[in-house]
């Protein structure tokens, strides 16, 4: 015979029966989840909250935490700012903040709360969840530092560690916008290495490098102002790019780019200007119009070099117009 009693759903059962749902699915979730009083204290807490705080069950949180304010998060004003949001919008969505383990230590939590109510309508504590978000925030920021050893790595010179090609283009592009919105002039300096390939013919393709490395930092070096930029333009070539500058300044970074070269004092036996190492550099400034393209700029200078080279290099010229 069947006994019909085992089967019988009552109230009671039900209500049972429910309970246990709810505590399997409040234990298993991967999330803390919670619901707090008005006076600060945890109501009701499941395991993953416990264990995200530090403590080793929802009973121990719920006696031993007796004001959340003070004891889950990291700082007052972190604490402000979670009920402020609470009270004022009734709900907090996704706010990152740090929160306090039972321990002292801190880890990166992201919650969400909302105002709880009661049958009479009126505010009755509030309930919310809480993700540990450290892992997420470490990757953040090992993505961020990756970027940004990106974007260094593809605006430097592989061989001299300033400036590259495509920085100089970037940025002289920016600069010569600016002064045609500004009306101010921009100047740019041009220098090459004079009789490299000698040089290099004689003291070995190594040797050539450490001069190459050796005269960039000098050049970068002696650009003072903070928007001046100076670059590899390519073999023994550098530019250097001078927001603001009228010819005059020009002439007068230039004429000391070529000193602070000359007193590096490396040795170049095979130069027909001197018996170290010198540098040609042209210079042209103009207070560019709209329409007009930064490559004009780059021509005049580069013609004003091919004249220094012509009047014997190891000087400066600038163009004239
Ligand atoms: P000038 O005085 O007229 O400037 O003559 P130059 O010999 O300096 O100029 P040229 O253009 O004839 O030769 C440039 C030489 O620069 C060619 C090459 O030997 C050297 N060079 C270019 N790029 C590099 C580099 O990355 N490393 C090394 N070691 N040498 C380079
Ligand atoms: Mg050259
Ligand atoms: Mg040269």
């Amino acid at each position: 015979m069947i006994d019909e009693s085992k089967n019988k759903r009552t109230p009671d059962n039900l209500i049972q029966e429910l309970k246990q749902k709810i505590d399997d699915f409040l234990g298993f979730a991967p999330i803390g989840i919670y619901q707090a009083s008005d006076e600060g204290r945890f109501v009701m807490a499941n395991p993953e909250m416990a264990w995200m705080l530090g403590y080793e069950s929802p009973n121990a949180l719920i006696q031993q935490m007796t004001d959340i304010a003070s004891q889950m998060f990291e700082t007052n004003e972190v604490a402000e700012q979670f009920f402020f949001h609470l009270f004022e919008a009734e709900q907090v969505i996704a706010f990152r903040c740090k929160l306090k383990k039972k321990n002292g230590t801190s880890f990166w939590s992201s919650s969400y709360a909302k105002r709880a109510f009661n049958s009479e309508g009126r505010p009755d504590g509030f309930y919310g969840f809480a993700m540990d978000i450290s892992r997420n925030i470490r990757m953040e920021e090992e993505l961020q530092e990756a970027n940004a050893q990106l974007v260094r790595i593809a605006t430097l010179d592989g061989l001299t560690q300033i400036s590259n090609r495509r920085k100089f283009d970037d940025y002289l592009s920016s600069e010569w916008k600016r002064a045609s919105r500004d009306k101010h002039p921009i100047s740019l300096i041009l220098c090459d290495i004079d009789f490299f390939k000698p040089y290099n013919d004689n003291y070995g393709h190594q040797g050539g490098d450490d001069t190459l490395c050796q005269v960039a930092k000098c050049i970068e070096k002696n650009c003072r102002r903070p928007a001046d930029l100076a670059a590899r333009y390519g073999g023994e070539e550098f530019v250097v790019v001078l927001p603001e500058t009228d010819s005059d300044g020009a002439v007068q970074v230039a004429e000391n780019l070529r000193v602070a070269v000359r007193n590096l004092e490396i040795p170049h036996a095979y130069s027909k200007v001197h018996t170290c190492v010198t540098i040609s550099l042209g210079v042209s400034t103009i207070t560019p119009k709209l329409q007009e393209s930064p490559a004009t700029l780059i021509q005049k200078a580069d013609s004003a070099l091919y004249q220094a080279k012509k009047l014997g290099r190891d000087r400066v010229l600038a163009c004239q117009s």
